[in-house]
Order: C-alpha cells, then structure tokens, then sequence
C-alpha cells in the first residue's frame, strides 16, 4: 500500500528498530514508548484494520500470539506480565491505518485502560 507508514517500514523503505522478522510477520519498538517495553507486532500483509481480516487470516492472527510469546520470554515479562493490545478505530484509539499489535510490560497496568 503506497503512504502506509508500516509498509514502508515492511520493505525498508522508512527505518525501525526491527526486534523480529519472518516470512508473514515483523515487530518493531514502538517511537513513542508507553511502558518500559513497548513493541508493535505487525503483519506485513496490509489490513487497515481488525475490522479487515477474513477466515483464511486465522493461522496468520494466531501466530501473532505465538510471536507475543516469544518475544514477551525475550523481554522478561513472563513473571511480571504483560499486555497485548490491539486499537481497532480511531474510536479506539488507531492512528496507524495498517493492523498492529501493542506488546506493553515492564510496568505495573490499570484496568479499565484509558
Ligand atoms: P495506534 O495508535 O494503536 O494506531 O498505534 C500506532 C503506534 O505506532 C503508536 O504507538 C505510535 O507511537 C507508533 N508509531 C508511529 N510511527 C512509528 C514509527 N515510525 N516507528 C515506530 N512506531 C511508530
Ligand atoms: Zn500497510
């Protein structure tokens, strides 16, 4: 998708701090950190929105749990925990038009979220 911050990001065109790459998905440090450990988990397909997947994305949206997993192990948060937050809307909260997923620990959390 041309314009699409996170395609750009996808093919190298704009620059990130790439945590983790695969075939279909890839996860950056969030610019803008809301906890101690702020990473975004991004499919490199385009979905503007949750609002966007089909049945066949299962396996796809599946493995960014298995990946949230991995890289929470990475980040220590096993024990302290963590949260794995999608925006779906600028009612919610979405700025980025492209799916992503928060991965946010390292700090204690509130519920209800903001
Ligand atoms: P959302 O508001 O849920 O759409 O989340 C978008 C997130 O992308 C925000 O937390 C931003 O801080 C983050 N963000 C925006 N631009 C960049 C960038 N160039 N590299 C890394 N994260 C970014
Ligand atoms: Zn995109």
């Amino acid at each position: 998708m041309e314009n699409c911050l996170f395609c750009k990001i996808a093919s190298g065109t704009i620059e990130s701090e790439m945590v983790y790459s695969d075939e279909h998905l890839f996860a950056i440090k969030d610019i803008n950190p809301q906890a101690p450990t702020h990473l975004l988990i991004i499919p490199k397909k385009h979905f503007a929105t949750l609002m966007d997947i089909e049945d066949s994305d299962q396996k796809l949206m599946g493995s960014v749990c298995t990946v949230a997993k991995s890289l929470a192990k990475k980040n220590d948060l096993e024990v302290s925990g963590f949260r794995l937050v999608v925006n779906c809307g600028s009612g919610a909260g979405q700025s980025v038009f492209h799916i992503h997923f928060h991965l946010l620990g390292g700090r204690p959390m509130k519920w209800p979220p903001g």
